[in-house]
């Protein structure tokens, strides 16, 4: 092909390509919200006794065709273009829809509701009466709801984000911080802020058991100052017995990873759990 006069390719023909992929997308992605496509999948919190407390809530699209896409090929589109504001009010009222459900039903109530908050969301004025209206119309107890929120909201306004989750704090919700200590973790702001739960970055949890000690190290304060600080502690990606019994060993809370379920749809959830003694 003629680069043009100059020799100065003024369109290349790759990159075209890759931004009309992405406009495509971005226009399904708006289309799935509205039709319905997307899908919560739960992946099970388990206490050190064995039960489970609760669930992560994970987004996913399933397409018309019947594949399954994961968050992490359209969750940065939506962060990028602005969908992630009504994508994640469909999960927020998913799950308070899905909390309602399980406070009638003996073997489902009391279990917590865990919904991942990306930063647009998070700084979003009408977040917080959001919340509490869908609280209200749906009389679910807010201690269910917890919102897991990122170090990344306070990279640009440590005050209006402190603001924002003593206002969430208010309401009576869980604030957990998540993926903690692969950010911009600072000592000093965790100890004012008001989260209820710390979860342990699954790269941490990973790399425990292998030569290096610095991750043991990094885990095991990790832990103590959650601890120190009044907060649960939970570690994600557990995936095996020796991670777990490190992890409880050492003081942690609570525990989400492969070894006791991955992400599964919601019916199947729920059968597992009423399949199991009440905690
Ligand atoms: P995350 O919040 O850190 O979620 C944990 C991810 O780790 C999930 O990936 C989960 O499936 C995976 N995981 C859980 N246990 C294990 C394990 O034992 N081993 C390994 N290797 N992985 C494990 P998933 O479902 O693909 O979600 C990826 C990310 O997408 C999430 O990371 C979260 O940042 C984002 N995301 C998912 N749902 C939502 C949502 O509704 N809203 C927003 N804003 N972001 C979401
Ligand atoms: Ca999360
Ligand atoms: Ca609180
Ligand atoms: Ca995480």
């Amino acid at each position: 092909k003629q680069a043009g006069r100059d020799g100065v390719a003024f369109f290349d023909p790759e990159m075209e390509a890759s931004i009309h992929a992405r406009h495509r997308l971005q226009r399904e992605l708006a289309q799935a919200i509205e039709s319905g496509e997307l899908r919560l999948y739960l992946q099970p919190q388990i206490d050190g006794r064995g039960n489970t407390v609760g669930a992560e809530a994970l987004v996913r699209w399933l397409r018309p065709d019947g594949t399954l896409v994961p968050p992490g090929q359209f969750i940065p589109l939506a962060e990028e273009t602005g969908l992630i504001v009504p994508l994640g009010d469909w999960v927020l009222s998913q799950a308070l829809a899905l909390l309602a459900g399980w406070q009638r039903d003996p073997a489902l109530a009391g279990r917590r509701l865990a919904i991942n908050v990306s930063p647009a969301q998070f700084r979003d004025p009408g977040f917080g009466t959001r919340i509490q209206q869908l609280l209200a119309q749906h009389g679910v107890d807010p201690r269910l709801l917890e919102l897991e929120i990122t170090e990344s909201v306070f990279l640009h306004d440590l005050d209006a984000a402190r603001d924002t989750l003593r206002t969430l704090d208010a309401l009576g919700v869980s604030l957990a911080l998540d993926d903690f200590g692969t950010g911009y973790s600072s000592l000093a702001y965790l100890a004012e802020l008001p989260f209820d739960v710390i979860k342990i970055d699954q790269r941490f949890v990973a790399r425990l058991q292998q030569p290096n000690r610095q991750d043991e190290a990094i885990v095991t304060t990790i832990i103590a100052l959650g601890r120190k600080l009044r907060m649960q502690v939970l570690a994600e990606g557990v995936e095996t017995a020796q991670q777990e019994d490190y992890l409880l060993a050492h003081g942690c809370h609570l525990l989400q990873g492969y070894r006791f379920g991955r992400p599964m749809p919601i019916e199947q959830f729920e059968t597992q759990l009423r399949a199991q003694p009440a905690a």
